[in-house]
């Protein structure tokens, strides 16, 4: 008998039971299978500074890090993380009070989740949105209330932020809005004026801000990356998230980064003490280099994404997709309608063996799963020679 209780009650608890392997495990395993080329999971083919792995393996050969590091960080990444908040954006930040370190963004989204939210609280968050999000929310108890970025096609392709829809997603028991800008998926860079708007009515409504900006070094054309906690009435009501992975190279090295006031830190600390307690040890230190490194550095890493970005894109186009250029990430969403394809899974599973390469289909950061099913996202942060060859493959389709 108690055999047939158990096996009545699934293992996963019903919270997670829509969360099964996230779509970057499965689709980079389908790449090692098929021997793809792997557009699917961000991660770029080749690692960060070389001074920056010396500066690890540096503290790792002179002791430091290799026992448990201070909970919150290292004072010096602190100090580096407080350092770049201002030379950037002239945000100004105690590294004792208002920065945590934390195991990659993933954690200080969770951690910032569990935080603060209540269990029935609604989450507002920009759908197509980050996989990670919505299981974080379901595990913090929360109700997701997704706004989608609708796609424009008129002068240039972009997915746009309606923000009547944003006002309207808000009710008495929203608690927080979840940003993430640049955008992934989509490319999408909220401008100066959407992210006022969002400001006016975070103020207004007296909510809360976690704003995932991950990939702020990565911004092209005229766009331009602008901290959300840089507007009126933000520096005390947001919680930014950055990550060492996307902008130095090292996503296998997992250093993210909480910035906030003090009682949003210290909340989101009282959570992360108890998920990682602390991690990375010696790359903490590498990390606070590498973020010291000249403005150079940055300039020529988005520079040279830049050079990536058009040859996927230009690759995408001539095979017949429509391409929605990207403002900022290393991704860039594509429209297979135009192919004569009106199912982005299908097309996703059975691109690898068609034309050996792998794909994400948007379709798994939607929701409303139909609003998704015709896009798919090719990840642009490979060798030149490796994209040309991919948009060889794809043309050949
Ligand atoms: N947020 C976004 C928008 C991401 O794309 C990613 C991963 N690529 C993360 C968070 C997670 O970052 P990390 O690897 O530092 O945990
Ligand atoms: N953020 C990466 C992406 O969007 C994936 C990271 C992961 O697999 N957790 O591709």
């Amino acid at each position: 008998m108690a055999a047939m209780t158990s096996s009545a009650r699934p293992r996963l608890n019903r919270r997670l039971a829509e969360f099964g392997t996230t779509i970057f495990a499965e689709m980079s395993a389908l790449a090692l299978s098929t021997g793809s080329i792997n557009l699917g999971q961000g991660f770029p083919d080749t690692d960060g500074p070389e001074e920056v792995r010396e500066a690890a393996v540096r503290a790792l050969r002179d002791g430091h890090g290799n026992q448990y590091p201070p909970g919150p960080g290292i004072p010096e990444l602190r100090t580096a993380i407080a350092a770049h908040q201002l030379r950037r954006y002239g945000l100004s930040f105690d590294p004792d009070t208002e920065v945590l370190v934390t195991a990659g963004a993933t954690e200080a989204i969770a951690a910032a989740l569990l935080a603060l939210v209540e269990p029935g609280d609604e989450v507002v968050a920009l759908e197509p949105y980050y996989d990670s999000y919505a299981a974080s929310i379901a595990m913090a108890g929360g109700t997701r209330v997704p706004v989608t970025l609708r796609p424009h096609f008129a002068e240039g392709a972009a997915f746009r932020l309606d923000l009547d829809e944003l006002r309207a997603a808000v009710t008495d028991r929203t608690r927080l809005l979840l940003i993430n800008t640049p955008h992934n998926p989509t490319g999408t860079v909220l401008t100066r004026a959407e992210l006022a708007a969002i400001a006016e009515l975070a103020v207004e409504r007296d909510l809360l801000v976690v704003t995932d900006e991950v990939y702020e070094h990565l911004v092209f054309d005229d766009a331009e990356h602008l901290p959300l906690a840089s507007f009126p009435g933000m520096r005390e009501r947001t919680v930014t998230i950055g990550s060492a992975g996307k902008t130095f190279s090292f996503t296998g090295w997992k250093v993210g980064w909480v910035t906030a006031a003090p009682e949003l830190v210290s909340a989101v600390r009282a959570v992360k003490q108890f998920l990682t307690y602390v991690s990375s040890g010696p790359f903490q230190y590498a990390v606070a280099e590498a973020l010291a490194l000249p403005d150079s550095y940055f300039e020529e890493f988005r520079r040279s994404m830049l050079t990536r970005r058009d040859i996927l894109a230009q690759g995408l186009t001539e095979a017949g997709f429509e391409v929605f250029r990207p403002a900022g990430t290393y991704f860039v969403t594509t429209d297979i309608r135009p192919l004569g394809e009106k199912d982005g899974f299908a097309f996703c599973r059975t691109l690898p063996e068609r034309a050996g390469v792998v794909a994400i289909p948007n379709a798994v950061f939607y929701d409303d799963r139909e609003a998704g099913a015709p896009f798919v996202r090719f990840a642009f942060c490979k060798r030149e020679e490796v994209l040309r060859e991919a948009a060889e493959r794809l043309r050949a389709l």
